[in-house]
């Protein structure tokens, strides 16, 4: 039996996660799962699976926690330290399925132990690459990636020359307001921002797609991730969802891997991983689908493609400072502090502040670095936002 542990076991990727991990009795013991205040369910999961230990993010939360699995021989814990001590638990494979910057001390302690990480979090690749991939390097732990634009690009490349590669294409959605012109966008509410076209996902990542943040996120992640030059990866956006992402090599030829959107196939990749197991995801019907389409990302509308090349540029600390400001002006948006126009401005000024006080860029040296730009980014932010209040 292979020993796992999902972090993030309560949210949309560790629910479906955990539901692949069911279909396969005796192969998989669960070692740790996590939650955040959805005590409720992060118990059920427990009980399910029997699991060695539950851990909720917040101290809080731990009596009810303690409460609802009493009798059962899971062990329950509670905060960030007792996180990342649950990720140090010898385990097989690890999901990192947290949302936000909050997913980062995990993942690298489960590196650290030579554990395979399967990284959704894609906050971890976007504020501190190229230290987590040394770790997985000087420890040996495999790093599978999990957001299906990326597994997508991974499955294309096996048996592949990187040398080979000419480009990489990382399709988008458009998200909820794909359509919409720039006048309507500012006055967009987060109900509207939360509901996405193909996609079932957290609240957050949902609005992310509709602000292409998302996919900004995205293009920093296959940089990071692929050692990819900025100029080399592109976006296009393609409504139907079903083509993920392309590869193209320098003989022209164009690899696209194809599948319903459904996040089971990326984890399910990842989980079985070198395998391949049957899925329960939709097969596609083409005669059905008879055509797919494609245009061009619009980044008047959707500047937020524009300030993640920016920080791809800048590299180092700037990836931190992006997604703090980021994840400052998605909770502004959704606290209704702002509009939903006001995210990528936020972004921008907090980005333009940073560079001009040189704070931009400089070459990661540790985590502290990135927890350092991290809180600089928020505190510039939160200062700014009552200016931008409509
Ligand atoms: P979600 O909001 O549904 O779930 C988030 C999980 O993280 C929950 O278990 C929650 O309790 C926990 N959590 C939240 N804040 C926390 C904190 N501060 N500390 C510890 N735990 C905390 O999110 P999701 O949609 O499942 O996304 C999870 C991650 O996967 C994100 O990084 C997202 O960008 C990425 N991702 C998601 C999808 C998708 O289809 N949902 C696709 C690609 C990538
Ligand atoms: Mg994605």
């Amino acid at each position: 039996m292979r020993r796992v542990s999902v972090f993030g076991a309560t949210g949309s990727i560790g629910v479906n996660t955990l539901d692949l991990i069911a279909r396969r009795p005796g192969a998989f013991q669960v070692v740790a799962l996590s939650g955040g205040r959805n005590v409720k369910l992060l118990a059920e999961q427990a009980r399910q699976f029997n699991a060695e230990l539950a851990v909720t993010a917040h101290e809080e939360c731990l009596p009810a926690l303690r409460d609802a699995l009493a009798g059962t021989g899971t062990e329950v814990a509670a905060g960030t330290q007792a996180l990342v001590e649950a990720a140090l638990r010898p385990a097989d494979w690890v999901m990192s399925a947290i949302v936000g910057a909050a997913g980062l001390a995990p993942g690298f302690a489960a590196l650290s132990q030579g554990t395979t990480l399967a990284l959704a979090n894609k906050e971890s690749l976007v504020t501190a690459g190229p230290l987590l991939l040394a770790e997985a390097k000087k420890h040996g732990a495999r790093i599978l990636p999990v957001d299906s634009e990326h597994s997508a690009v991974f499955q294309a490349l096996v048996g592949e020359d990187m040398a080979a590669v000419e480009r990489v294409i990382i399709t988008a959605s458009g998200g909820a307001f794909r359509d919409w012109p720039l006048e309507k966008l500012k006055d967009a509410t987060v109900a509207q921002a939360s509901t996405h076209p193909n996609w079932a996902m957290g609240q957050r990542i949902t609005i992310d797609s509709a602000s292409m943040f998302n996919k900004a996120m995205e293009l920093i992640e296959t940089k990071e991730f692929f050692g990819l030059p900025p100029e080399k990866i592109e976006t296009i956006v393609h409504p139907e969802s079903l083509i993920h992402a392309l590869v193209g090599f320098k003989d022209g030829a164009l690899m696209a891997h194809l599948g319903a959107p459904d996040m089971r196939h990326a984890i399910g990749y990842a989980l079985n991983w070198p395998e391949r197991e049957d899925l329960p995801v939709e097969r596609l019907d083409l005669a059905k689908i008879a055509a797919l389409t494609f245009r061009a990302p619009d980044e008047v509308r959707f500047p937020a493609l524009r300030l993640a090349r920016e920080t791809m540029d800048m590299g180092g600390t700037a990836g931190a400072a992006f997604n703090a400001a980021k994840e400052a002006a998605l909770d502004a948006f959704i606290g209704e502090e702002i509009g939903f126009l006001a995210m990528t401005t936020l972004v921008d000024q907090v980005l333009s502040e940073m560079t001009a006080r040189h704070d931009l860029g400089k070459p990661l040296s540790d985590l502290d670095m990135v927890y350092e730009t991290d809180a600089t980014a928020r505190a510039l932010a939160r200062q700014m936002i009552p200016s931008l209040r409509t």
